[in-house]
């Protein structure tokens, strides 16, 4: 339904999913438990639906053997691994609210989310890279000047250790009496209770712990995974973390409620392993946020992978070019890859391209509105719905949305209004309801009273044949307030200029949008879900440029 404000109402049908993710899971067992739940190609496990969910409820009952109660707050911190997803639906069927814990996180950032949820339980790995999860938990224990609420360890995988459970035991041992305990406690459960909480990435400011019940993410995996059309027998490959709701929401949960596989190429990103994964495990879907995508694309022995199993999958997290969605289809054999939005605290979609989608719209829109939701675009001058095709921040609605910050009406507050979430995401839709994000609300640069959207400008750079990735920001301004600042990733061995990078806009865009400062960098500072951290970029531009605050240079 479109009007000629900015306001449009996804589709009611089919009808909501009013189930736990337990029940969910007894559905999946019953429909399809001999296929394939689970491939961890890096820990060489493979569990059918059936096996899956003995190992569920095994663990489910060890946690609740261990004196945990439903509600009790158990965190996760390990990187993609099989138990991620075991411990995901365990405390799910048990009515525990798991925390995902961001892998990257060191031992400031744990304490602040541990005591803000008042976690009660640790499920974490050893180690990865140069984090030693199980040491700073230690090290956190022992010099945290109040104590913590934390009173079981978990430890995944490595040797026996003082202090610390082995997963693979938690539940090993569980008899009848554990089992029918988890069966009444399940029994109990209501899908609108909370199951999750998700601290928020954020690109500024302390996490916030955005809270998710049974109903949000069944549901919003269950559309997600419909629009991208995922049905019995598919082989999803997820390089995106787990931790993130782009993992276990639109991934694995994806993935049970279409019967499809969940193959994990890698403990984190890693270009090769998903490629090698594709070709070894005949995946026929592939999620990824863009970076992901352009680091496969690029990789070195590219056209060595026969990719020619895949069909579908999705692009999200970040602006999606253009370009690299072309690339996917074209090279990559995605022939029906869409792209999704949404956020942490909408569970998360709310807008998809579909695979009937027309290929224009498929490669650069958004997509519609998700069914069951509403979306407005309000004025942020004015707080007024915008007229269609204006832009304006963008406002969500429904079933999808968070039950709230853990702890934190007041920030709960500041986000939700009526209901409505506001995203702080700028957008424009189209007289036919599709979406386009032109930007954050406070990345927008206002260049001498001019709003210039900075996913325009990178697009367009992006179409240049020499450059790899670009992203705009504004920075400060003596005479406009703000000036556009392009940082730029040339293509292997090109060897373009500034001025060649101008000159080639100068005919083709406005005046004012012409990036007065120009940078060239071989990465950019971004978080571990694919969001260029635009602040530090910005920070780092006022640093090296020295220009002040106030606009002075
Ligand atoms: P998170 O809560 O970490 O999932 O981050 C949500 C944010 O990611 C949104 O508010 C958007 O700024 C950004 N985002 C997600 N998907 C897209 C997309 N397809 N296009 C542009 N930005 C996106």
């Amino acid at each position: 339904m479109t009007s000629s404000l900015s306001y449009v109402v996804g589709p009611t049908d089919p009808p909501l999913i009013e189930q736990t993710i337990g029940q969910a899971l007894d559905t999946a067992v019953a429909r399809w438990g001999a296929r394939e739940a689970l491939v961890s190609i890096h820990q060489d496990v493979r569990l059918t639906w059936a096996e899956f969910a003995d190992a569920v409820d095994a663990f489910a009952a060890g946690l609740l053997e261990l004196g945990l109660d439903p509600g009790d707050r158990v965190a996760v911190w390990a990187p993609n691994c099989a138990e991620w997803t075991i411990a995901q639906f365990a405390t799910a069927r048990a009515g525990l609210i798991q925390v995902n814990i961001n892998p990257a996180y060191r031992t400031s950032e744990l304490e602040f989310t541990l005591r803000k949820v008042g976690a009660k339980a640790m499920i974490c790995a050893e180690s990865f890279k140069t984090s030693h999860y199980v040491e700073m938990v230690e090290a956190l224990l022992r010099e945290a000047e109040d104590p913590l609420a934390l009173r079981h360890l978990i430890k995944i995988g490595g040797d026996p250790r003082r202090g610390w459970l082995q997963f693979h035991d938690v539940g090993a041992d569980t008899n009848d009496g554990g089992r029918s305990r988890l069966a009444s406690v399940a029994a109990e459960l209501s899908n609108t209770d909370a199951i999750n909480i998700q601290f928020t990435s954020g690109t500024t400011g302390s996490p916030k712990g955005a809270t998710l019940s049974h109903r949000n993410v069944l549901n919003n995996a269950y559309f997600v995974g419909r629009g991208m059309g995922l049905v019995q027998g598919d082989r999803l490959c997820i390089p995106v973390p787990l931790y993130h709701c782009f993992g276990m929401v639109m991934g694995n949960l994806a993935c049970l409620m279409h019967g499809a596989t969940m193959v994990y190429p890698s403990a984190a990103f890693d270009p090769g392993a998903v490629l090698r994964a594709v070709e070894l495990e005949r995946c026929t879907a592939l999620h990824g946020v863009p970076t992901m995508f352009i680091a496969e694309l690029e990789h070195p022995e590219f056209y060595r992978f026969d990719l020619s199993s895949l069909r579908t999958g999705l692009m999200a997290g970040a602006p999606c070019p253009i370009e690299v969605m072309k690339k996917v289809i074209g090279r990559m054999h995605m022939r029906d890859v869409g792209i999704a939005y949404g956020m942490t605290e909408t569970s998360p979609v709310s807008f998809q391209t579909t695979v009937d989608d027309s290929l224009a719209r498929r490669v650069s829109t958004i997509g519609r509105v998700q069914p069951h939701l509403e979306v407005k675009i309000v004025d942020p001058a004015t707080g007024e719905t915008a007229p269609m095709g204006e832009p304006g921040e963008l406002y969500t609605r429904g079933y999808s949305t968070m039950l709230g910050y853990w702890d934190d009406p007041d920030k709960t507050a500041e986000a939700l209004r009526d209901g409505w979430m506001q995203t702080g995401d700028l957008a424009v839709l189209d007289e036919d309801g599709y979406g386009s994000i032109v930007g954050r609300l406070k990345d927008m640069i206002i260049r001498g009273g001019e709003n210039i959207y900075p996913r325009e400008l990178e697009d367009f750079l992006f179409q240049h044949p020499e450059i790899s990735e670009a992203y705009v920001l504004g920075v400060p301004d003596h005479k406009y307030g703000e000036e556009v600042c392009a940082w730029v990733k040339r293509r292997d061995r090109s060897d373009l200029t500034e001025e060649q990078i101008i000159d080639y806009c100068r005919d083709r865009i406005a005046r004012h949008k012409i990036p007065r400062y120009l940078r060239f960098v071989d990465d950019f500072p971004m978080t571990v879900t694919g969001k260029v951290q635009k602040f530090a970029m910005r920070q780092t531009m006022i640093d090296d440029l020295g220009l002040d605050l106030d606009g002075s240079s």
